[in-house]
């Protein structure tokens, strides 16, 4: 992606409206949060989801963090059981984020999910990031505005610092509260996925005991690498054998292309959902070599996994 100039964006009616508008239009936007400085894409597009992952210099895709503005916002993205509703009236807006089965008609890119059934949702408290939501009126993907192996900024100046050039504009609301990531919840049996922000003992209040890392069935990390297609992968193919459906890269004759203009934004927006659709034709899947270099690790490291032997 080529150098953009990023803008510092005043804490008023003034810079909210202009962050909304970059992220309509489908540009990034750094914004603060109680936890800390999220980095902010519309959830719905998958090239701005892909921008996010390239602009971070992510290795692999993991599912990212959804931002809305209420309970409302959430249950049209997700569906929320008797105790993540309980959870949600307890504790949204604040640091907790949920993990729910996604909506029928949610309309968010697979990319933001990494293609799992599953979505994190989080109504943030930060009175910025609650008037961009509004100002926005969709759901923001949102990791820490950070590159990737950094640590999260709680600063403008933080992410100015790693992401100067690389993303459309920052919100500027200075210091944030908490410092501390959102505490995730998900998972049947219910369970503590990630430490954070709000106490595991305020969550179990509500909910009784949750089961931790290793007593759970699902963690996170294992999560990420959960969707595979159930038809083999392989990889590096030039051309489909006998039976196999391929997935193309590039200018070439294929089922289905990322990018027939060789564009990784573009083939990374496409992967999750383009996997799913060759599954659901129940033949091998051939996949063509994609480049090893920026969004395109990402992408090879998750179609490395959908090939490993299961
Ligand atoms: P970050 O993007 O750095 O805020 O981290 C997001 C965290 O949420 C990671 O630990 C992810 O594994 C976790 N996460 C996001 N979506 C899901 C999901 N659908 N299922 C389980 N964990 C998730
Ligand atoms: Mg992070």
């Amino acid at each position: 992606m080529g150098v953009i100039t990023t803008r510092m964006l005043k804490p008023d009616a003034d810079g909210v409206a202009a962050a909304a508008d970059l992220l309509a239009g489908g540009a990034l936007v750094a914004f603060p949060t109680e936890t800390v400085y999220g980095l902010g894409g519309d959830a719905r597009n998958g090239r701005a989801v892909a921008g996010i992952f390239a602009a971070k210099g992510r290795p692999s895709f993991n599912p990212l963090i959804v931002h809305v503005p209420d309970l409302d916002a959430a249950q049209s993205i997700g569906t929320f059981d008797a105790p993540m509703r309980r959870l949600a009236q307890a504790f949204w807006p604040g640091p907790l984020t949920l993990v729910v089965p996604l909506a029928e008609g949610h309309g968010l890119s697979p990319l933001v999910t990494a293609g799992l059934e599953t979505v994190a949702i989080r109504v943030p408290a930060h009175p910025l990031a609650r008037d961009l939501l509004a100002a926005f009126g969709g759901a923001v993907a949102a990791p820490s505005a950070n590159p990737s192996g950094r640590i999260s900024p709680t600063t403008p100046a933080h992410v100015l610092a790693g992401l100067d050039g690389k993303i459309a504009a920052i919100l500027d609301g200075g210091a944030c509260a908490v410092g501390l990531e959102s505490t995730i919840i998900g998972g049947t049996p219910l369970a503590l996925l990630r430490p954070g922000g709000l106490a595991v003992e305020e969550i179990e209040a509500i909910t009784g005991p949750l089961a931790r890392a290793g007593t759970a069935i699902t963690a996170p990390g294992q999560l990420a690498s959960h969707y595979a297609p159930s038809s083999a992968v392989r990889l590096n193919a030039n051309c489909a054998q006998a039976g196999e459906v391929l997935l193309g890269f590039g200018p070439m004759q294929s089922d289905l292309n990322l990018s027939a203009s060789g564009d990784l934004v573009e083939a990374a927006a496409n992967l999750f959902g383009h996997l799913h659709r060759l599954d659901a034709m129940q033949r091998p899947i051939a996949v063509a070599p994609v480049p090893d270099c920026g969004l395109g690790r990402a992408i090879n490291d998750r179609l490395r996994r959908a090939a490993a032997p299961r």
